[in-house]
């Protein structure tokens, strides 16, 4: 089962999150049926979009994270929100990323949405994201994701992630430094041990208090035929017809969840019905 928890350690002054995802890209790789080397590289996307998600506090809260390379031959995209619901494609992942930029955009669903952005430094999603919360967030953050695929299985995903509050003291930072010295192969760690395993092997003292909280994220796609139908009205009863004219039907495609959505004429003279 997918599973992140979340606490503070070190006096309060460290938050922690814990993350097991490997059946959440396990199912990405069956809907999108990825080779090896993409799943790997949009699994470590997913799984921080997981942990993102897992920060947001309002109840309409959502995040999206787009990376794309250099040279424009590869692109990922995913999203989360407050619920937990992750979902994410990736296009020439077997490119691998040479260079490029990572643009995420946060939504709390209140004000104008956050949108921060840094150029990648290597093909590590972990390294990115490090090198994102410093410059873009301006907070210090030590990541840990890995992801292991064999063959279009996911043996294990998941992640540790540890920032440093206003104030943390010196003393502190050092423990939070060693710690993650333990997840220097985190998804060895997570096939070994599961989320479960790490909080009780490294931070047995945090298990079972009100402090730590334990959610549940999944690959979850948030559309349906309702929001595709919201998306096309506005294009007008006469395009719309001209494109079945011209195709048979209106086709549209979520990359996220691979599917495909088809309205015939009379789908269309329905809508505009009623
Ligand atoms: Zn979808």
């Amino acid at each position: 089962m997918n599973k992140l928890y979340k606490t503070l350690i070190y006096d309060n002054e460290v938050s922690l999150s814990v993350l097991e995802t490997t059946e959440l890209v396990q199912k990405a790789i069956d809907i999108h049926g990825l080779d090896d080397k993409s799943a790997e590289l949009l699994g470590g996307m997913l799984t921080a979009a997981a942990y993102m998600a897992g920060c947001l506090k309002s109840e309409r809260g959502a995040v999206s994270m787009t990376v794309k390379s250099g040279d424009g031959s590869a692109t990922v995209s995913v999203s989360g929100d407050v619920n937990g619901h992750i979902r994410g494609y990736v296009d020439g992942g077997e490119n691998g990323l040479k260079g490029g930029t990572l643009t995420v955009v946060k939504d709390d669903g209140f004000f104008r949405p956050f949108v921060g952005a840094c150029e990648l430094k290597c093909n590590d999603v972990a390294e990115n994201l490090m090198q994102y919360f410093h410059i873009s967030e301006q907070i210090p953050t030590a990541v840990a994701i890995g992801v292991k695929v064999c063959r279009g299985k996911c043996l294990a995903a998941g992640g540790v992630i540890m920032q440093l509050l206003p104030g943390t003291s010196e003393e502190n930072m050092d423990k939070a430094e060693i710690a993650m010295q333990n997840f220097v192969k985190v998804v060895e760690v997570v096939q070994e041990k599961g989320a479960e395993g790490i909080m009780n092997t490294f931070f047995p003292e945090r298990m079972n208090i009100a402090g730590t909280s334990i959610s549940f994220p999944e690959y979850k796609c948030n559309c349906s035929r309702k929001k595709i139908e919201g998306v096309i009205m506005p294009l007008g009863l006469n395009e719309l017809l001209n494109t079945i004219k011209e195709q048979g039907s209106v086709n549209v495609h979520c990359h996220y969840c691979n599917t495909d959505y088809r309205f015939t004429e009379s789908d269309v003279l329905k809508l505009f019905k009623d």
